[in-house]
């Protein structure tokens, strides 16, 4: 079985034209939801890893059962005005339309190598957009770990070359 064949394509979701990706249905199969983590521990094992950062909400699905299963920490990027201590914050734009992410000052030491993990990479403004948190609290940014890649938006492009990338599907 491909993974593939457990995500479920949404046309015009959130709004008329985009193809929307749906992860929950290979989430809800504890199987295949295992093998797509693994497969993505797998993958990064060449990385010396100190800390996952993953942005809401679908990151926390893959970045949290990573970090748990590599034995390092997870750093939460969220949505402005959700995190309790001391943040920074950067505003950026969605494949539709426009945000702000935020991390805790203390969430990454400085000099940590971090994955940053997500369900999906599109334009790649959300990944650039956590990159630039990390780096601002000091962090390396050592690689950039996806469920799914839409290659067509090319958001690798967006990303510096240092960082790795890896995932999973390719649509
Ligand atoms: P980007 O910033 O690379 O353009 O968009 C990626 C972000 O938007 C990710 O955080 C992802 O969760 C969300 N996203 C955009 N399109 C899709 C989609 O088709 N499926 C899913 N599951 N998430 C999407």
């Amino acid at each position: 079985m491909d993974f593939k064949d457990y995500i479920r394509v949404i046309p015009d979701f959130p709004q008329p034209g985009i193809s929307f990706k749906d992860i929950t249905t290979l989430l809800k199969d504890g199987e295949m939801y295992r093998k797509a983590i693994n497969e993505l521990k797998v993958m990064v094992s060449d990385l010396k890893i100190d800390v996952i950062a993953g942005p809401e909400a679908r990151g926390f699905v893959v970045g949290a059962p990573l970090a748990y299963a590599l034995g390092v920490g997870f750093a939460p990027i969220r949505k402005s005005g959700k995190l309790p201590g001391e943040t920074i914050e950067v505003g950026y734009d969605l494949e539709y339309g426009k945000d702000t992410l935020a991390m805790h000052t203390d969430a990454i030491e400085k000099g940590q190598n971090v994955l940053i993990a997500d369900d999906l990479l599109a334009t790649g403004g959300t990944i650039a957009t956590s990159i630039n948190l990390i780096e601002q609290l000091g962090g390396n940014v050592v690689g950039a770990a996806f469920l799914i890649e839409l290659s067509d938006l090319n958001g690798r492009a967006k990303l510096p070359e240092k960082i790795d990338v890896f995932t999973l599907m390719n649509y």
